[in-house]
């Protein structure tokens, strides 16, 4: 298999907690079952999320994301051969805004929080790992 990672940026299209734990669920099953591995973060504003996985079903599963209602402005930031995981231990690692990761999203983004302010290749992917590292408790562990 050709591992390839993708990572894009949206905005939340009037969501509440319920909806996102909808989301982190179904995610968490469906990715299992595609050996799809990845991170999501929400902060009320935004969503970040990286894939990791085989192409195909990381194109197929992308698609159907780009057409979810439940969010717009769906900007595709890389899909990019890579040769290991950055979030092999996840189905889909949820990470809440919050007080921890506020000094790592300052040093990506020094501006405030902005996905549109990324541009090195990679870096969205780095942020979201280093966000994942200091965020405890995942309440959607690995299957
Ligand atoms: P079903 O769950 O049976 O859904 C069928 C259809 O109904 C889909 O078109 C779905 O978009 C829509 N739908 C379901 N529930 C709602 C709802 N509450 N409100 C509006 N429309 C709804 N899915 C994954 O499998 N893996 C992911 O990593 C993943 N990440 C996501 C990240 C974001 C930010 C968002 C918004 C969605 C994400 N999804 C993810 C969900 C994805 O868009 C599809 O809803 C899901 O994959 C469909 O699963 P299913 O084929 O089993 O269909």
């Amino acid at each position: 298999m050709f591992l390839s990672r993708l990572v894009y940026y949206s905005r939340p299209v009037g969501l509440g907690d319920a909806d996102v734990t909808d989301i982190l669920t179904k995610s968490c099953a469906n990715n299992y079952l595609k050996h799809i591995s990845g991170a999501l973060f929400y902060n009320g504003s935004w969503f970040v999320q990286a894939l990791e996985g085989a192409r195909g079903p990381l194109t197929e599963l992308f698609l159907k994301i780009a057409a979810d209602k439940r969010h717009a402005n769906v900007r595709l930031v890389e899909f990019t051969f890579v040769s290991q995981r950055l979030f092999a231990e996840w189905d889909m690692r949820y990470i809440g805004g919050g007080e921890a990761q506020e000094a790592i999203i300052h040093k990506f983004m020094p501006a405030g929080f902005d996905p549109n302010l990324v541009t090195e290749s990679g870096a969205m992917a780095r942020l979201l790992r280093e966000l994942a590292d200091v965020t405890p408790a995942d309440p959607y562990p690995r299957s």
